[in-house]
């Protein structure tokens, strides 16, 4: 077999270079850990292993001639591993998103209650109209009274003290219905997890459709429930996006100053680290040191919020996050929660790059933890940006390498700033679907996956879509890939097919439109839900679908199902491990169009996955009497 090239493990050119340094270097990446582990194991891929008993562990296999090897110890078959295991991840996706969510609720009632002063509310008037939206009356009432109503009706939607969540109303009528007919109708956020993990233990539902539906419930429960909690408190909490100049890729870190990233999840703590790079008294540090300043960008999901509100910018995505640490220019990554791998320790201890943690849920051995919560988060963040302007002395100049140059980028299209964008109403883009001039609009969202080629997936399958007229609303790891391939600025109208590129022209938009981090997702889900009102149809009928092209975590798993759960189709590219069972395999990617209206494609090449989403959008348009 013929040895692999750099270029044969990413598209993008500042991962060429950082690889062949992390090759001089000796140091050991993400690629080369995943090559140490193929060939996985081929029960494992399928879900056909199970490990939920101490009678076990048991891995079963239909092809075996003997009968026995074809059930656990327990008796349980092909399907009902598959859909436990698979039941499983979603349950921990949307645990993970939701967890995020209740942060921002436990901040807003910390600022409501008057236990914290480092945190503010930024935009009131958000605050007034979800207060409104989840019936609060908000009439002669002061904004912290206001803030402590909305955090205490979220706090119970984690609970079970009420029947549906408030979110919920958001989905057309039509879809709520559906809902409530399959018993899937989301209830208490917490509730719903806790369910799957009884579920299945051992002897409890073993019947592979019941379990599909309580994932289903699950997933829900994230999307309209964790997730687009933690996005609307986020925007109260720290402003609602609107659009931003940037840049992107490793080039945004600097040669001469103090260069800090921060990665994870939650803007609780990357937005105080933002704030501490602008004091005057650090800064004067910075430069007493002999820096020229202190530079913060982004990685994965907490950059892409800090990207949205305040335009910093993005040093790169999931794979990048090590090769960002092989610049040798990196005095400090302050870390939060999710997606970042433990081998960034080993890396930073090639270099003289500090791994901070920050929350007591999230550990690393080998990273030094500074705990973060609402009562010392500014004394915190200072005290961490001191550190790392200390460290900039430990910098060994001669192994800095930043490659290559920083690509232009808009970011921060919220669904207000949107709104705003069309003159206050959805009408010009329902017109623009109309006449064709925008077929349809596509999520591409999610990881990154060594099995894939770094952001190829990503890259390939939005050129692909602009070219046919159909807008792309990027989140996650994918707006990074896409920020980096220029696909972001108003030039990339070039790429996009005539009708979209006179929408775009008109609006000033680019073709590729960011909207977010992971749990952002919620606002495309949200968005279609105006969209389906409007027209008064289900969300199913919209021309309309989603992608995760290079999807890993079970967070995607959950957004994956919370969209096709709302009648989204929905393409992935790695396979999930579901292919074990004929069952879960049909009904994910056929069964459930019956059900619910829309289901999974597994589509690893980008291109086909283009075609497979084009004739969704012609069948959908078609169905509502428009223009192919
Ligand atoms: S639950 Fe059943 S299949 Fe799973 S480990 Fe226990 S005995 Fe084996
Ligand atoms: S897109 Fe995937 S890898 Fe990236 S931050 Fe989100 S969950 Fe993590």
């Amino acid at each position: 077999m013929k040895a692999k090239s750099i270029s044969d493990y990413t598209v993008c050119s500042d991962g060429w270079k950082m690889l062949e340094k992390a090759r001089a270097d000796g140091v050991v990446t993400v690629w080369d850990r995943y090559e140490g582990q193929v060939p996985h194991c081929n029960f494992c891929e399928q879900g056909l292993s199970c490990r939920n008993c101490a009678m076990g562990p048991c891995r079963i296999s239909n092809a075996s001639e003997s009968e026995k090897h074809k059930l656990g110890v327990c008796g349980a078959n092909a399907d009902v591993i598959v859909a436990r295991n698979f039941g499983r991840m979603v349950a921990a996706g949307a645990a993970a998103h939701s967890d995020h969510g209740r942060d921002l609720v436990e901040t807003l009632h910390a600022i409501a209650t008057g236990k914290t002063t480092d945190y503010k509310i930024r935009d009131p008037e958000k605050l007034q109209r979800i207060a409104e939206e989840i019936g609060i009356t908000t009439a002669n009432r002061g904004i912290n009274e206001v803030a402590e109503a909305v955090s205490e009706t979220f706090f119970s939607e984690f609970g079970i003290t009420k029947g549906e969540l408030a979110f919920i109303n958001r989905a057309p009528e039509q879809r709520r219905e559906l809902w409530k007919k399959l018993g899937v109708t989301p209830r208490g956020i917490d509730r719903e997890i806790v369910e799957m993990m009884h579920r299945t233990h051992m002897g409890v539902d073993n019947e592979a459709v019941s379990l599909l539906l309580q994932a289903l419930r699950i997933a829900l429960s994230d999307g309209w429930g964790g997730s687009m909690i933690a996005t609307e408190l986020s925007d109260i909490i720290f402003g609602t996006p609107e659009p931003h100049a940037s840049f992107a890729n490793l080039a945004v870190l600097k040669k001469d100053q103090v260069n800090i990233l921060v990665h994870g999840h939650n803007p609780i703590v990357s937005e105080m680290i933002l704030a501490a790079v602008e004091d005057p008294e650090l800064l004067a540090l910075a430069k007493a040191k002999g820096a020229a300043g202190i530079n913060l960008a982004g990685l994965c999901c907490t950059g892409n919020e800090l990207l949205m509100r305040q335009g910093v910018p993005m040093a790169g995505n999931h794979l990048m996050t090590e090769l960002a640490l092989v610049t040798g220019a990196v005095e400090m990554v302050v870390v939060d929660y999710q997606c970042i791998m433990p081998g960034i320790v080993q890396v930073a201890d090639c270099y003289h790059t500090k791994i901070i943690t920050t929350s007591p849920k999230a550990h690393f051995a080998g990273a030094e933890h500074v705990e973060f919560n609402v009562g010392n988060a500014k004394e915190n963040a200072g005290k961490l940006v001191r550190m790392a302007v200390e460290n900039y002395a430990r910098r060994n100049a001669s192994r800095v390498e930043i490659p290559g140059v920083p690509v232009s980028q808009i970011s921060g299209f919220s669904n207000e700033t949107l709104l705003k964008a069309l003159g206050g109403s959805l009408d010009p883009l329902i017109e623009a679907i109309k006449t064709g001039s925008i077929r349809g609009a596509v999520g591409v969202v999610g990881c990154n996956n060594p099995k894939i080629k770094h952001d190829h997936g990503h890259t390939t399958l939005a050129r692909e879509l602009i070219k046919r007229d159909i807008l792309v609303l990027d989140t996650g790891c994918a707006s990074v890939a896409l920020a980096k391939d220029g696909l972001k600025t108003l030039e990339a109208v070039e790429l996009a097919g005539s009708g979209l590129a006179g929408v775009c022209r008109a609006l000033g938009i680019p073709p590729v439109l960011h909207v977010g981090s992971c749990v952002d997702n919620s606002r495309i889900i949200h968005l279609c839900g105006l969209l389906a009102k409007a027209l008064n149809v289900d969300i199913s009928a919209l021309p309309v679908a989603a992608a995760a092209p290079e999807w890993y975590s079970e967070k995607a798993l959950s957004i994956g199902l919370y969209a096709v759960g709302s009648g989204i189709f929905t393409v992935l590219g790695p396979t999930p491990a579901i292919t074990g069972s004929k069952t879960v395999t049909d009904m994910a990617l056929s069964g459930l169009e019956n059900v619910v209206g829309a289901c999974f494609a597994v589509e690893p090449d980008p291109a086909k996955a283009a075609v497979l989403i084009d004739q969704k959008i012609r069948e959908k348009r078609g169905a509502l009497g428009l223009t192919a």
